[in-house]
């Protein structure tokens, strides 16, 4: 289940994931990050695992080698043919033969049962601190935000659809570029109202549907697909990776809130045929 980020932080919080099919330290690790006030969610599957990975793009995971359906090992290898998220291997094998295969298949960081909290909440603070620090770097040399055929290009203030310059409100522009800036991830209406309007009143959210609204038809005339932006009803809005798009579109847009109605345009897979054919 995708959790909304914070109310009013300034940046969405990093997300962890904790992977651990033991329930008694499952427990001890949530409770653990709840304390700290991390984000987090829990699975005690591998499948779980990479199902969580793959929808919501967690910043790091702990992750236990021996799975009921999975060795760890293999996961961190699966999810490192798209993944560069932090991993943090929480194992009893404390072997030098297993902490090798771990970090060869692709973890950042191994951690032996029994371990204090002091030292995971340590781990994961360096975790964070690596998470932050990447998330900036990237964020000040991109200068352009590329998703299908919606490119941004930040520094210009504009935006190409399919090689086409639209021409957006500057509220649609704002808006374009928070959802592109944590694209994959849920932005609640506040979080949305705060960074954009500079306050989080109610009062504003009938004027963010419209600017959402008129934002999505100028990207969907253009592109032919209809699902870049979700609607999460009642809660916020996300935008989808192209290729997550494909998975979700038809079934997405007729539930959207009224002000979007289900779009004819609903071409997504078809469009993206065609585009590939052209080439
Ligand atoms: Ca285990």
């Amino acid at each position: 289940m995708t959790a909304p980020y914070e109310d009013g932080a300034e940046t969405p919080q990093e997300r962890i994931l904790i992977v651990e099919d033991d329930k008694a330290i499952r427990s001890l690790v949530s409770t653990t990050l709840e304390q700290q006030q991390l984000e987090h969610v829990t699975v005690s599957t591998g499948r779980a695992a990479i199902a969580e990975i793959t929808r919501n793009s967690p910043d790091v995971v702990l992750l236990d080698l021996g799975l009921p359906d999975m060795d760890g090992v293999e996961l961190i290898r699966t999810v490192r043919r798209w993944s560069m998220m932090f991993i943090i291997v929480v194992s009893a094998r404390s072997e030098e033969d297993d902490k090798i295969a771990a970090l060869d298949a692709g973890a950042d960081d191994y951690l032996t049962k029994p371990f204090s909290v002091d030292e995971l909440l340590a781990r994961v603070r360096a975790a964070l601190r690596r998470v932050r620090y990447t998330r900036s770097r990237s964020e000040e040399d991109k200068s352009t935000f590329v998703n299908g055929v919606l490119s941004l290009d930040y520094a210009a203030g504009s935006v190409t659809v399919a090689g086409t310059e639209i021409h957006l409100a500057p509220m649609e522009y704002k808006l374009l570029c928070l959802l592109a800036r944590n694209v994959g991830k849920v932005l609640t209406y506040k979080y949305i109202l705060k960074s954009v309007w500079g306050s989080s009143l109610d009062q504003n959210l009938p004027s963010l549907r419209v600017f959402m609204a008129t934002l999505r038809k100028k990207l969907e005339k253009t592109s032919g697909q209809c699902c870049y932006i979700k609607t999460h009803v009642g809660v916020g809005y996300r935008m989808l990776r192209v290729e997550e798009s494909h998975e979700e579109h038809c079934e997405y847009c007729h539930q959207e809130e009224k002000d979007v109605p289900p779009s004819s345009t609903c071409l997504t897979k078809d469009a993206k045929e065609n585009q590939t054919g052209k080439e």
